[in-house]
């Protein structure tokens, strides 16, 4: 790929010493696209349907992007499969209604790897060690993917939550990227909250009618929160009977 298709680029011409503004980084590199008229393939890390909303709403016209649903962090079972459920109906959905062709991959449910990689970290609070481990271990996995079926970038949509810190989850985004040393795959910056992003996700929840669950993810944040696990499952039943 040509040099100004490289994020690192733009970072390094327009951010040196300062503050990273990664929305404006992305928009920077769609313009590029525009310009070279070049279509990239994006393979998008997605932790559920609401926070791929916008991601797709911005990116779905101007790249061919898949959504790689990997989240082996989300406890229990049914939910994590009622969620990956919910992200490919939106998926369907989005693209009858934009006229897009956006596909939708999933990785294997392997909840042992998150318990080993987020051991003795039981009892972080959201946001800090454990979390930090649990992007990264879901990016990487993402990374993977998009290297092997030669995509451009990897990005997360995980940039989209108030609750996450967008620059770290960037940087965990460019470690990846440099780790595994496939010149042709880049790790693609965001900030979707930017610009309203998060406010416009809850909209189109609303339009497409999707579910928007109330705990992050893993066992040890749901506990933290008080999280009713009995209920949970339940509601994942009847929600599946009503479908
Ligand atoms: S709280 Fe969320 S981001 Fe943090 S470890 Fe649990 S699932 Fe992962």
């Amino acid at each position: 790929m040509i040099d100004n298709f490289d994020p690192k680029n733009i970072i390094n011409s327009k951010f040196k010493n300062q503050k990273i503004n990664y929305d404006r980084v992305l928009q920077e590199l769609v313009n590029n696209w525009k310009k070279s008229n070049f279509r990239p393939k994006i393979m998008i890390h997605s932790c559920c349907a609401p926070c791929s909303t916008v991601v797709l709403e911005y990116l779905s016209s101007v790249a061919d992007v898949t959504i790689y649903f990997s989240n082996s962090n989300i406890h229990p079972k049914e939910e994590y499969e009622y969620r990956k459920k919910v992200q490919k109906d939106f998926i369907d959905d989005f693209n009858i209604k934009t006229g897009s062709n956006v596909s939708f991959m999933a990785d294997e449910y392997n909840p042992n790897s998150f318990f080993q990689i987020t051991k003795g970290l039981e009892n972080e609070k959201e946001g800090g060690a454990r979390c930090h481990l649990c992007y990264r271990m879901r990016l990487d996995r993402s990374a993977l993917k998009a290297s092997e079926l030669n995509f451009d970038y990897f990005a997360s949509a995980l940039t989209l939550s108030p609750h996450k810190n967008s620059e770290i989850i960037n940087e965990v985004g460019f470690g990846i990227e440099k780790e595994l040393e496939v010149t042709s795959l880049y790790y693609l910056p965001s900030d979707f909250k930017k610009n309203n992003g998060y406010l416009r996700s809850i909209e189109m929840c609303k339009e497409y009618d999707i579910y928007r669950q109330c705990y992050c993810g893993c066992v040890f944040g749901a506990k933290q929160q008080g999280i009713d696990f009995k209920e949970v499952i339940a509601r994942v039943r009847s929600q599946l009977k009503e479908e």
